[in-house]
């Protein structure tokens, strides 16, 4: 390879650091061992040839953690379950967002949450998480863990940083916390949680041999407008499905974080079989490259949607980062932790289940689905949909109503977006 040219591990020219959007198309990429194709291949294979048995046995050797990595060594090719050249490629360029130093991709955003939680949860431990959570993560948490001897304590997050004080001032949950999991902007109130309070609080409750690690599931904002690892935050996870897939074609999930911690998660994955398959990792890939585009075209268009939904006469109000009311507690949160409003927006309408089925049954342009962060608008009814599992009682405390209805918000013309909302509004 040319000196002159540049490296594909690389970040800088000279010293300039590069902005991660300029590195998607490239970065942890070499031409030269794929017959010069300017994208990477897609790697279908479930095995790699070694040259020599001395090579598979040194292969083994760190994959296994039997001996530590001789300077300038790299882990070689095994296998797909182990790694494979579409997913390490991909796990390079996820780093560079979050600026965390290590990725792992998983087959679902729920396989990176899993794989992640039972990595650091053993038996009599408690995990303190914020409400409300994704549907499948309150699951897990509510209904798989126990069963292993695990006991989740849920913290509500519009009760700020004292609720998860007023928790651990309970020896039996102080004593046993082992994880603090927390969603930030919560689905689908947008409520935040205050990830440097919880950082500390994990810090304060770590011991000398027990680490509390705070891991943070940033999928309504990240990886463009919020860094949760530069808030204290120990682990970010996403649902890659959302906006890193940005197509609603394809279910993937990512955990970022330091070395060590994501070393263990990998050795987890490894095992439990939840890495993401090479078809995954390519499609990934290919959303990266317009990660920014997207995002940023989808932030715009969600300030006109939500301003025009906050003046009209059916709807009872708005849950958007953007409308928070300047000298409120939320605000100064979301100024300290968050880059921009992002495109995830609630809001009630005047009535209850009946007049948001009307509403959702009269749009044309917005899709009815569930699942977000794509390039088309789509429009859902937590109540009845992503949230029905999640106990009713429960559900009012989190602010999840009957008369909710939650977009996300794409890539059309906001002007169409805003003539179908009115259009449906006009129906109910
Ligand atoms: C969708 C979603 C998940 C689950 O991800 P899958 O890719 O569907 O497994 C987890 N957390 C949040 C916030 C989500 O929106």
């Amino acid at each position: 390879m040319s000196t002159t040219k540049h490296d594909s591990h690389s970040r800088t020219i000279g010293d300039k650091p590069l902005h991660p959007e300029s590195l998607m198309m490239g970065y942890g990429y070499r031409p030269e061992l794929s017959q010069g194709a300017i994208k990477p291949p897609l790697f279908l294979t479930s095995t790699f040839v070694f040259n020599t048995a001395e090579e598979g046995k040194a292969f083994f050797e760190l994959a296994y953690g039997l001996r530590k990595e001789d300077p300038g060594e790299e882990m070689g090719l095994i296998y797909s379950r182990l790694n494979n050249p579409d997913l390490e490629i991909l796990e390079d360029r996820l780093t560079l967002w979050d600026g965390a130093a290590a990725a792992a991709v998983f087959e679902s955003g729920m396989a990176a949450i899993s794989t992640t939680l039972l990595t650091f949860l053993t038996p009599g431990d408690v995990i303190l998480f914020s409400e409300p959570v994704y549907g499948g993560t309150d699951y897990l948490l509510k209904h798989i863990l126990p069963r292993f001897g695990i006991r989740p304590v849920g913290v509500l997050a519009n009760g700020g940083a004292a609720a998860f004080e007023r928790a651990v001032m309970d020896s039996a949950v102080r004593q046993h916390v082992h994880m603090i999991y927390i969603e930030t902007p919560a689905n689908p109130t947008n409520a935040l949680v205050d990830i440097a309070a919880c950082a500390e609080l994990a810090r304060r409750l770590s011991q000398p041999d027990k680490q509390v690690v705070l891991a943070v599931d940033n999928t309504f904002l990240g990886p463009l407008w919020q860094h949760p690892l530069q808030h204290g935050a120990d682990i970010v996870i996403y649902s890659a499905t959302k906006y890193i897939g940005g197509h609603s074609d394809l279910i993937a999930g990512v955990a970022l974080g330091s070395k060590s911690l994501v070393n263990q998660i990998k050795g987890f994955r490894t095992i439990l079989g939840t890495m993401a398959s090479p078809m995954t990792g390519w499609m990934l890939l290919r959303s990266l490259e317009t990660l920014k585009l997207r995002m940023t075209s989808q932030m715009k268009n969600a300030r006109y949607v939500a301003d025009f939904l906050a003046d009209h006469p059916k709807i009872e109000c708005v849950h958007y980062l953007g409308h928070l009311s300047p000298d409120s507690p939320e605000h100064a949160l979301y100024r300290r932790q968050c880059v921009a409003p992002g495109s995830m927006i609630s809001f009630e309408l005047v009535g209850g289940e009946g007049e948001a089925f009307r509403f959702l049954n009269a749009l044309q342009l917005f899709r009815l689905a569930v699942s977000l962060g794509g390039t088309e608008s789509l429009a859902e009814h937590p109540a009845s949909m992503t949230h029905s599992d999640v106990d009713p009682e429960e559900r009012i405390e989190m602010g999840i109503t009957a008369n909710m209805v939650r977009l996300s918000i794409g890539v059309e013309h906001p002007e169409d977006l805003i003539a179908d909302l009115e259009q449906a509004l006009a129906a109910v």
